[in-house]
This record gives structure tokens, C-alpha cells and sequence, in this order.
């Protein structure tokens, strides 16, 4: 059985549009009640790789607003009885309205897994009902644009995740096999042992078909298994770097390469020469993927070429070096290891999917906001013009990485060194150590929007 997924909203936010974008093919509606062909549409779509039936209740915009909720109980509640996922669509550009935290009401008592679609959000536009929409109490929602097709990425990833796995042997309609491959980018300074390291990552063996193309012209990727069988694609970019080599614009080109190294990349093996580690070069390009909010892992390369005894030292020296230049990044992993002779490199991948497993992470808001009280009760905001700031709650609105948003009443008044207070908090708190961190402050009248 295909999995039934509905679109539910009240009049023009767009569900029409939407049900247009995601459909495929439009099927007879096969319904024995008079008037309820009238209500609905169906098509087949394929969502997040799935199969799905699709299911527009549309009709519903004829009836004038004062009677939508009677409607509701014909067309959209025998859509959402059938549904195995709804889609709750509002108007990104008018907030939420009292028919919305209606329609809220009465989906959450369906028990039915909802995602909130937030439309109309084309450039930015629908960015206050976006933050809105959070106080209905379903999670995340996806901002989109039906209309400019913007934001179905994320809406087809949520839909994945939302729907439950297919039965076995039932075909999945998108690329082979349900396991993602990890995005991997080696970095790091000329000479650093970058080629050395993924040589010897990819034994010519495990490397399961030639180079595939990038997502940018400028890069290839190499699929290959670690050793514990799990698929990474290694994002290469040699060709710039090799360029770099032949032009007298050397620092620039490579810069370049590790600018499209760093976008294709999800984690990122920032390789250092333990000769010389966290020169300033390196630094840079640290905090370059920190800012492009990427996962990071040092590999402290030729660590064969230190002394015994100096290690130690070495050792402390490159965790001040971090301490001090790169504070945003507290708790990064550093592997020794040696690229050459291979001794250490089977710690860099667990390293590796630890650091990527962070940035993945989802806080649930009920830990994350008993988290959040003690935080402040510890530590709470400061006074501003005589009158003390309220926080009043956390969500984490997306991952990959980790982002969150704080609401409250002035927050625009909050001093940086508290929001870092926050920030170092919950890396600490919810392990997500080497991992950059979003911490972004609201302002809102009245989070706590009553549905009924
Ligand atoms: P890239 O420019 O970062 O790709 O660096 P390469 O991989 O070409 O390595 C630069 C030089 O460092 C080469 O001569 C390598 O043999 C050497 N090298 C790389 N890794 C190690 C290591 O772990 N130990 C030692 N002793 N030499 C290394």
C-alpha cells in the first residue's frame, strides 16, 4: 500500500499550488459519497523517494471562512482519517490566524504525524510566520515557496523521515539503497599530507567505482567503504589544487579549493603537520568551517616525526593554540596520527562519524527546555534600562548543524557574552563538542498561542 499523505489548511495558503508542485499524476478519485469528489483531489506522487498517494483538500476554499470549520468535518476530516501523514500548510506572510490554531487543535486530537508546512516564504518573506508557526506545539516546520519551488528539498526530506520504512522487498523510488553516503572533505595547507592520508584512507581496493562528479564543477567525489563498511564519499579537489601549483596565484587557488571542498563537504579532516601544527594558515581554514557550519576533525598528521618524549608537549601546545584561536570550535577531536606509515589512521573515522553524528543531533525541546531553565536560573539575564530581560524558551530549528532559537521579550537587548554563555552551554550540556553552533535570539508578544 502506497502511504496516503494529505494536504490540510485553511482557504489560499496555497494548497492548490502545493499539491500542483509535489504531484505527478492525477488519479480518478474512486468515492461512493455524493459531493466528496468535489472536496478532494488525488494524485500519485513521488515524496522524499517514496510512492505516495497524494491527497488536496482544496475544495474546502470554496466555502466562506465563518463555515470552515463545518466543512473541515466533511472534506478534510475523512482526508485526514485516510491520511498516514498530513501536511498542515499556513501563509508564511499573515502569521497565523484563529482558523489555523483551529485546524491545530483539531488535527493534534487526530494523533495523525503532522508537518507544518510554512508557504509563501520566498525570499524571507514568510520569515515571522515561520517562527509562529513553532507555538503550535508540531516541531520544525519547513518554510517553502509552492509557487517558486523553494524549500521541497527539506519538505521531501521531512516527508522520508516522517513516513514509516517501507515494508521489505517494496521498491523505494529514489537513489539505490536507503543509507547516505558521508560527505568528506580533507583539508589543509600545502604539504600538510592531504593526498598521503587519503591514499591511504582509500586503499585502491575499497574504492568501489572510479571518480563521480561533484555537486560543483570543480570537485569529484570518491565513493569508497571505511572500515566498518559504512559508505563515504570523499570529496576531492585536487584538480584545483593542482592548478594552484602550476599558476603564481598559489595561495589564492588553493584557498579556492578548500572554499569547494568545504561546501560539498558535511564533516571535514582539517589535516595539520605536527611540525608546525595551527599556524595561522590553519587557523583560517578552521574557522572558514566553522563558518560554513560544517563538522570538524583535526588529523595531527606525521606524528612519526616527533620525538617520543615531546609529545606531551605537542600535545598541550595544540589545545592552547585551540583554547585561544579557535573558541567556537571547544572540544574538537584531534587524532595523531601518521598519513605515512598509516599507525593512528584507524582512529581519524571513528573520530569522523562521531563529529558528524553531533552535527546531526536533535535536542528534544523538553530536555533542551529543562536545559535551558537551569541555565538561566544558574545565570540569569542581565538587568536592561532597570527591567530584567525574560527568555522565555529554546527550539532547535534545525540541525546540521545544531541551530536554535531563543524567544523572549527584548532580546535584541541580550549582551553577546550571555548568548556565548548559552552557546558554550549547550555544547557542553548536549555533547556536541567540535561542532559550530547556531544561537539566534526572537522576540515575541506571546509564544504560548492557545490552539483552542
Ligand atoms: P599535501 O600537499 O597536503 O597533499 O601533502 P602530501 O600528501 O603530498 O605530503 C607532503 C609530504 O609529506 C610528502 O613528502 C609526504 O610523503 C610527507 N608525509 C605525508 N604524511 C606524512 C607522515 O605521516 N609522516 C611523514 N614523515 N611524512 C609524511
Amino acid at each position: 500500500m502506497r502511504p496516503v499523505v494529505a494536504i490540510i489548511g485553511r482557504p489560499n495558503v496555497g494548497k492548490s499550488t502545493l499539491f500542483n508542485r509535489l504531484a505527478r499524476r492525477r488519479i480518478a478519485i474512486v468515492d461512493d459519497t455524493p459531493g466528496v469528489t468535489r472536496d478532494r483531489k488525488e494524485a500519485e506522487a513521488v515524496l522524499g523517494g517514496r510512492d505516495v498517494t497524494l491527497v488536496d483538500t482544496a475544495g474546502l476554499e470554496e466555502a466562506p471562512p465563518e463555515t470552515v470549520a463545518g466543512r473541515m468535518t466533511a472534506g478534510s476530516a475523512r482526508a485526514v482519517d485516510l491520511a498516514d501523514l498530513v501536511l498542515f500548510v499556513l501563509d508564511g506572510r499573515e502569521g497565523l490566524t484563529p482558523a489555523d490554531r483551529h485546524f491545530a487543535a483539531w488535527l493534534r486530537r487526530s494523533g495523525k504525524p503532522v508537518i507544518l508546512v510554512v508557504n509563501k516564504a520566498e525570499g524571507r518573506a514568510g520569515e515571522a510566520g515561520y517562527y509562529d508557526a513553532f507555538a503550535l506545539g508540531f516541531g520544525e516546520p519547513v518554510a517553502v515557496s509552492a509557487e517558486h519551488g523553494e524549500g521541497l528539498g527539506e519538505l521531501h526530506a521531512r516527508v522520508r523521515a516522517a513516513l514509516p520504512e517501507p515494508a521489505a522487498g517494496e521498491d523505494e523510488t529514489g537513489e539505490a539503497g536507503s543509507v547516505r553516503p558521508l560527505r568528506l572533505a580533507v583539508v589543509g595547507r600545502p604539504n600538510a599530507g592531504k593526498s598521503t592520508l587519503v591514499n591511504r584512507l582509500i586503499g585502491e581496493e575499497r574504492l568501489l567505482t572510479g571518480p563521480e562528479p561533484g555537486i560543483t564543477r570543480d570537485a569529484i567525489a570518491l565513493p569508497w567503504r571505511d572500515a566498518e563498511g559504512r559508505l563515504v564519499r570523499l570529496v576531492d579537489t585536487a584538480g584545483l589544487r593542482r592548478r594552484a601549483r602550476v599558476t603564481d596565484k598559489l595561495e589564492k587557488l588553493s584557498t579556492a579549493a578548500t572554499i569547494v571542498a568545504l561546501r560539498e563537504a558535511e564533516v571535514v579532516v582539517l589535516v595539520l603537520d605536527a611540525l608546525a601544527p595551527l599556524e595561522a594558515q590553519d587557523i583560517a581554514i578552521a574557522a572558514l568551517a566553522e563558518r560554513e557550519g560544517r563538522a570538524l576533525v583535526l588529523a595531527l598528521n606525521k606524528w612519526d616525526l616527533v620525538p617520543v618524549k615531546e609529545r606531551d608537549a605537542v600535545r598541550r601546545a595544540v589545545a592552547e593554540r585551540l583554547a585561544t584561536g579557535l573558541a567556537q570550535l571547544k572540544g574538537v577531536s584531534v587524532v595523531p596520527l601518521s598519513a605515512l606509515s598509516g599507525a593512528g589512521v584507524e582512529a581519524l573515522m571513528p573520530a569522523v562519524w562521531a563529529a558528524y553524528a553531533a552535527w546531526n543531533s536533535r535536542v528534544p525541546t523538553g530536555a533542551l527546555n529543562r536545559w535551558f531553565a537551569a541555565a538561566i536560573e544558574r545565570h540569569p539575564p542581565p538587568l536592561v534600562d532597570g527591567r530584567r530581560l525574560k527568555l522565555r524558551y529554546i527550539t532547535q530549528v534545525k540541525a546540521r548543524p545544531p541551530s536554535f532559537v531563543v524567544f523572549g521579550t527584548r532580546t535584541g537587548r541580550l549582551p553577546e557574552d550571555y548568548v556565548r554563555y548559552l552557546t558554550n552551554g549547550l555544547r557542553e550540556a548536549l555533547g556536541l563538542a567540535g561542532v559550530p553552533i547556531r544561537l539566534t535570539l526572537r522576540s515575541s508578544r506571546n509564544p504560548y498561542v492557545e490552539g483552542d
